[in-house]
Order: structure tokens, then C-alpha cells, then sequence
């Protein structure tokens, strides 16, 4: 009740939500009953989630941030959903995205933007910028994301809360509206990071219905971070910075955050050591051939019979589904969609795709021979804190460049975590500082992030 208060009180300013779920409070009592009953139901029971509406829920609409899908009621939940629901989490709604997650800023939903509650003119990240906001504004105390170029990251950052992109397979796609399936997870948004491996231990492991699931046994991350908040972890740690990563591009004030943040670790015994990773540069330009490439064909499904939304155009099938497509779909999904389809077009296939391809190669060995020197990659977790709300919106190149330093970790696989390192001196606004970690070392993410914190 306290959640849903918080949310009639500011959400008509932030607009994190899309939707508020009506079932919350029978599903709060629900738990109770469990309870009652005998059933064991583990730490997080009872606590209100936000669901980012990429992901499908049986009891509430998912749109994915698009007006092909307005109103659309799946007939299952997402397994993060289901996972969510057993261990007594209590959905409290849909939080708002940049339409099919393209984007960094919100800006992109069909359903108007979200606004940064430190700032209400400024953006909240994107694409799960409604999540981050929620929990951010003490709507929700947890919330479900995803990220494919630094969706969960890049809000974290710009809201001053934790975020974690799992290695890819760690956590099911199941039920996850797919964006570009080879680079999409699902992870937590929370305040702290602790309260992101509780929930991180809820919603992960092997799921049969996801075909890039992980067979793996995990760790408690919940246990990983109670361990780092205990200390002495940093000691002894190797901790790299890209040299290539050029000081330039960000703003003072996270250059100046970021290298406090690696002051103290320093201080606290960690070793800062120089690392060489030539192609991570050049992860934007790959990234956006390989993602549209990706989501032209995911979003081919959206063809006015199968989903949603059907105009009333007359004509041949052709023309109902172009009538429908172009009236249901925004300007950066149509964007993305022409330029995914060129790529993969016979004559250009291998200039772009094909180039893209290999980059993505270089950049994962990039990674695996830092990571034979050192414990874990730090970057500032985005180049700028919260831009203005229209500042990049026509400028979709600025848009882009936002992700250099979140789109490696998606094109190699591997785990981030972005936690709040403070505030930039010359706007005081948050900013986070970005591990990355060899695949299935999510634990160690979760322990120097508690450590750090
Ligand atoms: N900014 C990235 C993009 O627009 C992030 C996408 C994501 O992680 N969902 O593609």
C-alpha cells in the first residue's frame, strides 16, 4: 500500500509506469495466506517488483513500449515473471521503456517519456528508464530490466541506482520481448547491492525454455554481496583501465568521480593496472549493425495477424501489414528496421554484417586477454550524467555514443554492474561506475560492488 501511496503521489510528474497492477494488494495478501500456511518462501516474499514491459505478464498488458502492441495480454509469463510470483514478489506494474528497448533515454516509448526523478527535465536512461525511475523515486524497491547495449546499465548510472546485465545465459529470455537475441539479458534494478542479489537469485539459472540458457550451477549472489560488504575483498584485487578508453569524450565530472571511486579501492589495497583493449572503441559501430540486423528479423513477427494491432486499411495482405506497420511502429523502430535489413541484404552482407561480425571477435578476445591479467574492467558507466529531455532526440549518432562504454559487455557475453560512485561536481548529478567481469564471474561483480558501496 505504502508503494502504491508513493505512486499516486509522484508518478503523475515521473511517468515510470505504464501500467499499475489492480491485482497487487490481493496478491500481497495472497502472500500472507502462504505464509500462514506453512509454505517456506525465502527473503524477498511479499516485497513489490516493477516489471519493465518488455517483459510478458498474464495479468497485465505488454506493449514493449510501442503502439503495435497496445494492449496485448500474453497468455504466460515471462519465466522471470514466474520466478518472481513463486518466491512471493509482488508485481506492482509495468514500467516504461523506449519502444522495443531502442534507445538511451525513455524518449522513444510510444507512450511519452519518463522523467528523471532528480531532475524532472532530464532523462531517466534508457531504454528501461521507467524501472530505474521507480526505484529511483521510491516507487518500487525493486524492478526487472534488460539490456542489450546497456539498458539496465546507463539508467543505474544516470539515477544513482545499481544495475546488473548477467553474463548472457545466466538469467531466461523466456517471455522477454526479443530486441537483438544474441546480445539481450534480463537483470535487477535496485537501490542497493545486496537487494540486487536477492533478486538476482531469484529470477537466474538454467531454464529449458531459453535455448541460450546456461546449464550452470550458480552462486548466491545475495551471499556474494554480503560477503564484499564485509570487506578486504579489494585487497589484492587487479582491477583494469582501458588506456584506449579516451578521457576526452566524458564529461569532467565523471572523469573526476571515476577516478575517486578508483582512488579509494586503491586505498583499500586494490591494484590499478593498465590494460589494453584496442577494439572496444569500435563496439558502437559493430553494435549498430548488429543489433538492427537482429531486430529486423524479431520484429518481422509484428505483421497485424499474429499480435496486436490491426488497421483498417483494405487491399492485399501486403497492404494491411504495411498499413499496420508504419501506423504501429515509431520512428527509431523504423530506423533500426531499414537499417538491419540493408545490412543483411544480398551484396552488403558481407561489408556490414560480415564486418560487424568480426569486430564483435576482436573485441571478446580484447576481453579475454585482459581478463587474464586482471580481476575485473573499470569504466565510468556512461560518457555523461542525465542529458535534457530533447537534447539528443533528433540526433540519433549522440544517441548512440551514449552506449560506448555499456555495448562491449553485451557483444562478448559478459557481466556488468553499474553502482552510483557519487555526484558530478558541475550538475550534482549521479554517476555510476561500470565492472565488467569474465563470463559466469557474476559473483565477483556482486562482491566488489558491495565492497565499493
Ligand atoms: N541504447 C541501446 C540501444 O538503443 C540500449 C538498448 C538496450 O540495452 N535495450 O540499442
Amino acid at each position: 500500500q505504502a508503494h502504491l501511496d508513493r505512486i499516486a503521489a509522484v508518478d503523475g510528474d515521473v511517468h515510470a509506469f505504464l501500467h499499475v497492477n489492480a491485482g497487487a494488494l490481493d496478491a500481497a495478501a495472497d502472500i500472507d495466506r502462504r505464509r500462514a500456511a506453512g509454505e517456506d518462501l525465502g527473503p524477498v516474499a511479499g516485497v513489490p517488483l516493477a516489471i519493465k514491459d518488455v517483459l510478458v505478464t498474464t495479468d497485465m498488458p505488454s506493449t514493449s513500449g510501442s503502439k503495435i502492441l497496445e494492449g496485448y495480454l500474453s497468455p504466460f509469463d515471462a519465466t522471470v515473471v514466474a520466478r518472481a510470483r513463486a518466491a512471493g514478489l509482488v508485481p506492482l506494474g509495468k514500467t516504461n521503456m523506449d519502444e522495443f528497448a531502442m534507445g538511451s533515454s525513455t524518449e522513444h516509448s510510444a507512450y511519452g517519456p519518463t522523467h528523471n526523478p532528480w531532475d524532472l527535465d532530464r532523462i531517466p536512461g534508457g531504454s528501461g528508464g521507467g524501472s530505474a525511475a521507480a526505484v529511483a523515486a521510491f516507487e518500487a524497491p525493486l524492478a526487472l530490466g534488460s539490456d542489450t547495449g546497456g539498458s539496465i546499465r546507463q539508467p543505474a548510472h544516470v539515477t544513482g541506482t545499481v544495475g546488473i546485465k548477467p553474463t548472457y545465459g545466466g538469467v531466461s529470455r523466456y517471455g522477454a520481448i526479443a530486441l537483438a537475441s544474441s546480445l539481450d539479458q534480463v537483470g535487477p534494478v535496485t537501490r542497493t547491492v545486496l537487494d540486487a542479489g536477492l533478486l538476482h537469485d531469484v529470477i537466474g539459472g538454467h531454464d529449458p525454455r531459453d535455448s541460450t540458457s546456461l546449464t550452470d550451477a550458480w552462486p548466491s549472489f545475495a551471499d556474494a554481496a554480503r560477503e564484499g560488504a564485509r570487506g578486504d575483498v579489494l585487497k589484492g584485487l587487479k582491477v583494469g583501465v582501458i588506456a584506449e578508453l579516451p578521457d576526452s569524450g566524458f564529461q569532467a565530472g565523471v572523469s573526476g568521480s571515476f577516478r575517486a571511486a578508483l582512488a579509494v579501492m586503491e586505498a583499500q589495497g586494490a591494484e590499478i593496472v593498465e590494460i589494453s583493449a584496442p577494439h572496444f572503441e569500435y563496439g558502437v559501430a559493430a553494435y549498430y549493425l548488429i543489433l538492427p540486423a537482429e531486430a529486423s528479423s524479431n520484429l518481422a513477427k509484428f505483421d497485424s495477424v499474429r499480435f496486436g494491432l490491426r488497421t483498417q486499411a483494405v487491399g492485399t495482405v501486403e497492404d494491411v501489414m504495411a498499413a499496420t506497420r508504419d501506423a504501429g511502429f515509431g520512428d527509431e523502430v523504423k530506423r533500426r528496421i531499414i537499417l538491419g535489413t540493408y545490412a543483411l541484404s544480398a551484396g552488403y552482407y558481407d561489408a556490414y554484417y560480415g564486418s560487424a561480425q568480426k569486430v564483435r571477435t576482436l573485441i571478446q578476445r580484447d576481453f579475454d586477454e585482459a581478463f587474464a591479467r586482471v580481476d575485473v574492467i573499470a569504466t565510468p558507466s556512461a560518457p555523461t550524467t542525465a542529458f535534457r529531455l530533447g537534447e539528443k532526440i533528433d540526433d540519433p549518432l549522440q544517441m548512440y555514443l551514449n552506449d560506448v562504454t555499456t555495448i562491449p559487455a553485451n557483444l562478448a557475453g559478459v557481466p556488468g554492474i553499474s553502482i552510483p560512485s557519487g555526484l558530478a561536481a558541475e550538475d550534482g548529478l549521479p554517476v555510476g561506475i561500470q565492472f565488467l567481469a569474465p563470463a559466469r564471474e557474476d559473483a565477483r561483480l556482486y562482491r566488489v560492488g558491495a565492497a565499493l558501496e
